[in-house]
């Protein structure tokens, strides 16, 4: 008999329901059935989930729960809504999604580098002014985050000929980058960089890390990319660098309150690019071939995916 997995989820139904296709699609050798329909008998058998945007109280409703895969590759939220400690959590990666991260990552740094924002700027002022293009080779990138797509972004970055810089939590080599850890390497990044690309996962560690003391050691007139999570960099610091000039732009994917409300004071700044969190969309087809790949792995041979590590949250 096929297993049952269900598919928890708190999106829209419309939502749901393409993902629910996009799952089926996929061919999985279980089937999955939406939280709200299972059957007692379902709910009580079940040992993984698929998960997007869940209500724990969903969760517990499965209490042979060994496992859940989110859609998403961000599981801050998901972390601290677990139905207890034994449940593990795998979350999405997609090569997919990875390249469209390192699209925008390169997308958005050349136009920090070829200084769209302020040409943008000069057109609306009828203002003919040329400035000098550095070479990317002059112009030095620092990725903080290289995991699965901070190291693809920074990868992608060298090889556009930009120097790279990369900082994690643990030290690491990587061919092509410059690569630092601890509070002194990110120091060093922040201090040197004309670019920052943020691809941290959201953390306690990593909750307001770009605060105002970090600020104020970034390199004077760097530019800023927030790809991550909103809550990473400290708003009314960021306010500060960009209104003293230390900082020149900042590019914003992600807020800590997400649409961005009408009234921030965000949207109106002259030096901020706000983007409604578009740096990677998950794309239905891929992820779902993933995911259904990793759980029928998992039935077929017990092959045990990666799963996040509950005491970094990342
Ligand atoms: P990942 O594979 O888990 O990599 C995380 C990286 O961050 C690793 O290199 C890790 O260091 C480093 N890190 C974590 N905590 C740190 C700390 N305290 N100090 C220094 N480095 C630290 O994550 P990912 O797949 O690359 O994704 C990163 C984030 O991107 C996600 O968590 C999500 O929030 C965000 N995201 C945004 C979008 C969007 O559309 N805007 C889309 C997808 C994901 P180690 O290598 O040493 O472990």
């Amino acid at each position: 008999m096929r297993p049952t997995v269900p598919f928890v989820h708190g999106l829209n139904s419309a939502e749901g329901d393409l993902w629910l296709e996009a799952l089926r699609a996929a061919q999985p050798s279980f089937d999955i059935v939406l939280g709200e329909q299972l059957t007692p008998a379902q709910a009580e058998q079940a040992q993984v989930a698929i998960v997007a945007n869940t209500d724990p109280a969903e969760l517990a409703r499965l209490p042979q729960l060994k496992w859940i895969h989110s859609l998403w590759a961000g599981v801050e939220k998901l972390m601290t809504a677990l139905p207890h400690p034994q449940v593990r959590v795998t979350r999405l990666v997609d090569p997919c999604l990875t390249n469209t991260m390192t699209e925008a990552v390169l997308a958005w740094t050349l136009y920090l580098h070829r200084d769209m924002p302020r040409y943008a700027g000069q057109q609306a002022k009828r203002n003919w002014q040329q400035w000098p293009v550095p070479l990317p080779s002059e112009r030095v990138t620092g990725v903080l985050g290289l995991g699965e797509l901070g190291g693809a972004s920074a990868a992608r970055l060298a090889a556009n000929g930009f120097e790279v810089l990369g900082w994690s939590r643990s030290p690491k080599k990587v061919e092509g980058l410059k690569t630092f850890c601890g509070d002194e390497g990110l120091g060093h990044v922040l201090g040197r960089a004309d670019i920052i690309v943020l691809l941290l996962p959201l953390t306690p560690h990593t909750m307001g890390l770009i605060d105002q003391q970090r600020l104020d050691t970034m390199k004077a007139g760097s530019s800023i990319i927030n790809f991550a999570r909103g809550a990473i960099i400290e708003t009314d610091a960021l306010f500060a660098a960009l209104n003293s000039g230390r900082l020149n732009h900042a590019v914003l994917d992600v807020f800590t309150q997400e649409p961005l409300p009408a009234d921030s004071e965000l949207w109106a700044h002259p030096n901020i690019t706000v983007l409604p969190h578009i740096s990677a969309p998950t794309n239905k087809t891929s992820a779902s071939k993933q995911v259904v790949e990793t759980i029928s792995r998992w039935f077929a041979d017990g092959t045990a995916p990666s799963f996040v590590d509950a005491l970094q949250g990342y």
